[in-house]
């Protein structure tokens, strides 16, 4: 449908329609290839994950509102106050005091704790990798209502079955990211 403008609109509309004409420097149309909300909500949480300390795995995850304004980003890395030198940073099955995975916050668990709106209900979560079972419970309390997940590369451990069976009977909508670019290049340089 066309939107029907006022009169003074209108004329202001024709006013810039001739500028634009007279003006052979200007470049006054849009872009078309700016990244898409998708891509830019997942490169987000790429982008955090390049925080973790973790050596081996490096997640982020980025909640967005049904604004799509982000209201949380995370990564994973060690419990606040708690230092990230003293604790251990790999696997250790022979003793679970010296594993990571009694201590590491998960990127999806710091996004929601970290979030600056007063709640997190409705949200879509964009993350790296499939949540574990411990933040997919974490999710499912939170009231977020859809996680679209980048890689699903640790489907058949356990916990990410107990994960994927509890985020499906709590009715979260759960979608594979498909870009819609294939990369995206940063330079901190100018
Ligand atoms: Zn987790």
């Amino acid at each position: 449908m066309d939107t029907v403008y006022s009169r003074e609109t209108t004329l202001l509309l024709t006013n810039l329609v001739v500028c634009d004409k007279d003006d052979k420097h200007s470049n006054q149309h849009k872009r078309s290839n700016y990244l898409s909300w998708e891509d830019y909500f997942m490169a987000n949480a790429l982008l955090s994950s390049n925080r973790s300390k973790d050596p081996n795995t490096q997640v982020g995850a980025c909640i967005v509102n049904k604004d799509l304004k982000i209201v949380g980003i995370g990564y994973n890395g060690m419990p606040k106050g708690c230092d990230d030198d003293d604790l251990p940073w790999g696997k250790n099955p022979a003793n679970p005091l010296a594993d990571k995975h009694l201590y590491v916050c998960h990127a999806e668990m710091n996004a929601i704790m970290n979030k600056n709106s007063s709640d997190v209900e409705n949200c879509t979560l964009y993350v790296t990798l499939f949540p574990c079972n411990q933040c997919a419970k974490i999710i499912i309390q939170s009231g977020i209502k859809e996680v679209v997940y980048m890689s699903e590369k640790c489907v058949d451990r356990p916990e990410y079955k107990a994960s994927r069976l509890m985020l499906t009977m709590a009715n979260i909508n759960l979608r594979q990211f498909v870009p819609q670019t294939e990369k995206i290049t940063i330079n901190l340089k100018p």
